[in-house]
């Protein structure tokens, strides 16, 4: 048997008789019928027709075998390229959004490494210094008359912590006191965005001989998110220095660094 080739699908159809005229595989007309070849061999056979135009057992499987080898490395290719490009897309969609993804779904803890105090820095502020577990950078605040402020800030919700040093420098005053200044630092954090149920305690501390304020207490960010804070004020002249830190409600970790945090403060 013999084996016609289609010229439209290129797969091959048995040269049964001198009456195939479509393709097997697609229903197409050949190119060339036996009919239409006879007409320029008008002695010629459909044996001579099948030896001429088509091709043997051995030819037509091997030319099957080739295609589908082909069609199978079409589709490894086509499977590599969408892994790759799947790959890809997850990996940039990780890095983009993973952060994010991160921060959305799991409650933030304070993490334990941060109680190696043996680990933490110094910073120094105006009036202050104190170690902390978390590098502080100048912060945005906006001025009031007669009013400057200067704060650090260090960590976030991501990182469980924040700590924050706030300088108010009164403009008009060469004094202030310390239980207005501490009233008002715990105000401006009861008027946070977002916060409700705020409670705080304070008690009187000395830092090196000075007067000071140690506040402790709690709130709810965002109508779902308990959080607590310490926070040390001391007045100098006419300065007032904050030492906040926020960490998440019900934290052990996070009230030992905040403890640990303030306690390290000195008056420079
Ligand atoms: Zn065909």
């Amino acid at each position: 048997m013999r084996y016609l080739q289609c010229g439209h699908c290129a797969r091959h159809s048995a040269l049964k008789s001198g009456y195939i005229t479509f393709c097997d595989h697609c229903g197409k007309k050949f190119p060339l019928t036996f009919a239409a070849w006879q007409a320029h061999h008008p002695q010629g056979s459909f044996e001579e027709f099948a030896e001429e135009t088509g091709i043997s057992e051995e030819a037509r499987q091997a030319a099957e075998r080739k295609s589908q080898h082909w069609i199978f490395t079409i589709r490894q290719k086509a499977a590599l390229i969408t892994g790759i490009v799947v790959l890809v897309a997850c990996s940039t969609l990780g890095a983009w959004y993973g952060p994010g993804l991160v921060k959305m779904f799991s409650k933030p803890t304070v993490p334990a490494a941060m109680l190696e105090t043996g680990n933490w820095r110094t910073f120094r502020g105006n009036v202050l210094r104190l170690q902390t577990p978390l590098s502080l950078s100048p912060a945005d605040r906006k001025d009031m008359p007669n009013l400057r402020f200067k704060a650090f800030t260090g960590g976030g919700r991501a990182e469980g912590l924040e700590i924050t040093m706030e300088e108010a420098i009164f403009l008009s005053h060469s004094q202030v006191d310390l239980e207005p200044s501490a009233r008002k630092a715990a105000d401006v954090l009861a008027r946070q965005k977002g916060v409700s149920q705020f409670s705080y305690s304070e008690k009187r501390v000395q830092l090196n001989g000075a007067p000071a304020m140690w506040q402790q207490g709690s709130y709810v960010q965002d109508h779902s998110a308990p959080m607590e804070f310490s926070s040390l004020v001391v007045v100098k002249g006419g300065i007032s220095v904050q030492v906040l830190v926020i960490h998440p409600g019900n934290d052990s970790t996070g009230r030992r660094v905040a403890e640990e945090v303030l306690k390290s403060a000195q008056m420079n």
